[in-house]
């Protein structure tokens, strides 16, 4: 997935922004979100696949923060790895999707 500059969550346009935090001296966490503000900052100092993960993460924490649907941070990375698992495997996240749609069809019985 290419990681996007701009995205909408519930009608309001977010900025992504990206850095490398291990150099600014703030290593650990791998993003975070800023709902009120729309900003979402994703460290880029982790592998493709956990940087997609990071941002699906965000995701649905805006969506938590704007539907005030109280998850706890375990829950969100629950629905973010299970999620992050049928986008992948599926290639929706490549654009994929409609190919990987042919292939399952021919599988069908
Ligand atoms: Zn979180």
């Amino acid at each position: 997935m290419k990681i996007p500059t701009k995205i909408k969550i519930g009608g309001h346009i977010f900025d992504i922004y990206k850095e490398d935090r291990s150099k600014n001296g703030i290593d650990g966490k791998l993003g975070s979100c800023n709902a009120a503000r729309n900003t979402i900052w994703l460290d880029t100092n982790q592998p493709q696949t956990q940087l997609e993960n990071t941002l699906l993460h965000e995701i649905i924490e805006a969506i938590n923060w704007q539907q005030q649907l109280e998850l706890d941070h375990k829950t969100i990375s629950q629905l973010e790895n299970a999620l992050y698992q049928v986008l992948h495997d599926n290639e929706i996240l490549e654009g994929k999707a409609e190919k990987r749609s042919k292939i399952l069809r021919s599988k069908a019985p």
